[in-house]
């Protein structure tokens, strides 16, 4: 006997909620992973006049990073000026890379969506889906407990 359901089932979105953000998780295939990542009404949007430093304390790896800024800046500086959803990202780069993903396997991009206050980020590297949002979670109280 076949079992009808009434409404089609579709699994709700992954989503974090923090006080800094919420952030959906919109796709993982292959070894990359998709989000998008909203800053709340009530957080700011960029990293401007925020103090950045005790999170580069606590994550020393993330002076490593580069980033493509066209100005030869050091991540530090890019990461004081930039959008929180970046910093974000790096963020999760980071502790990927402290998980033992080799650095060079790793990539990451973050762009501002259509909706406002709305950015897309994505990164590539991941062993599993499980991984990836173990270090979402991480990645938010990290910044929630820098107030960033
Ligand atoms: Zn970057």
């Amino acid at each position: 006997m076949n079992t009808v359901y009434p409404t089609p089932c579709v699994p709700s979105p992954q989503r974090w909620t923090s006080r800094l953000a919420v952030v959906t998780l919109h796709s993982f295939s292959g070894d990359t992973l998709r989000l998008y990542y909203e800053p709340q009404p009530t957080a700011p949007a960029r990293t401007d006049g925020l103090d950045i430093a005790p999170l580069f304390e606590v994550l020393p790896g993330l002076r490593r990073h580069r980033c493509d800024n066209g100005q030869h800046r050091s991540f530090f500086d890019e990461a004081r000026h930039t959008e929180t959803a970046h910093l974000f990202e790096h963020v999760l780069i980071e502790l990927l890379a402290a998980s033992g993903q080799p650095r060079s396997q790793i990539q990451g991009a973050t762009n501002l969506d259509e909706a406002p206050r709305r950015y897309r980020v994505k990164v590539s590297g991941w062993e599993s889906v499980a991984q990836a949002e173990d270090c979402i979670e991480k990645a938010l109280h990290l910044l929630e407990s820098r107030e960033l």
